[in-house]
């Protein structure tokens, strides 16, 4: 059964159409991977299944409730959390405190301060630095932990690899695998093609606003993921482009 649905959307920037007439289905479990070019529309629809930017037209349901036109906190209570591209975390708060911020929402669940720290033990000793002193993989460690202290049903992670070495991608990743084997629900935009393949159950490339392919993971080459990619596909599904 679909965790999420989102059925015909479009988002515009202003006269910008970014996403553009977008079905999309997202299971309870299931690690779907967004990947397109820069300015494909991955993090505006991130975005707007989120609730931080509210669709022209179309409709989002999540586990059974229309949720278009809700507020991203009231969201955030039915049980979607976002790790935006670029963290945008309290710089002059400290790690903890950051964290705490993600439990205004009130959902019960497993997720503490400590429960984050066993998932992203590098962030033990930066309990009580403030984020804006931190590294980018801590800065990032602390981003996705301050989105699961409010107990997500579905976790959207925008492009966490931006701006660290691949040396602690690996490690963040590593700290998600706990959680990508969790059966938590996440979509995720990724750029290394490789990675998003690898981690996820299945891809959606994303073209001008469009999808243009979609697929199980493991019934997609690299090669067709990167002709999607670069629009010299053959188009699949509804919502492609024109
Ligand atoms: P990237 O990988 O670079 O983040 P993306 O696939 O996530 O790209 P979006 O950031 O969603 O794509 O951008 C989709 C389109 O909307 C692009 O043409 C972009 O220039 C435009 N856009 C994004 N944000 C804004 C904004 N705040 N104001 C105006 N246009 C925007």
């Amino acid at each position: 059964m679909s965790l999420l649905s989102v059925t015909d959307l479009d988002v515009r920037h202003g006269l910008l159409p970014a996403v553009r007439g977008i079905t999309l289905e997202v299971a309870k479990g299931e690690t779907l991977a967004l990947i397109g070019a820069n300015g494909s529309g991955k993090t505006t629809l991130l975005r707007a299944i989120a609730g931080a930017h509210i669709p022209a037209a179309g409709s989002i349901s999540f586990a059974g409730q229309d949720v278009t036109s809700l507020p991203s906190h009231r969201r955030v209570g039915l049980g979607i959390a976002l790790v935006p591209e670029g963290r945008r975390l309290f710089a002059q708060m400290t790690v903890e405190e950051n964290l705490l911020l993600g439990r205004t929402a009130g959902r019960p669940g497993d997720w503490t301060v400590d429960a984050v720290m066993e998932a992203f033990p590098n962030l033990k000793p930066r309990r009580h630095a403030r984020t804006g002193t931190l590294s980018g993989g801590e800065q990032q460690a602390t981003a996705i932990g301050r989105a699961l202290m409010s107990n997500p049903d579905m976790l959207l992670l925008d492009e966490v690899s931006l701006g660290l070495s691949p040396l602690v991608v690996d490690r963040v990743y590593a700290s998600l695998q706990g959680l990508l084997s969790s059966g938590t629900t996440i979509v995720l935009v990724e750029q290394d093609l490789d990675r998003a393949m690898r981690v996820s159950d299945r891809v959606v490339c994303m073209l001008e606003g469009c999808v243009v392919l979609e697929s199980p993971a493991r019934d997609v080459t690299r090669e067709q993921v990167t002709q999607a990619y670069f629009g010299l596909h053959k188009l699949k599904k509804t919502g492609t482009a024109p």
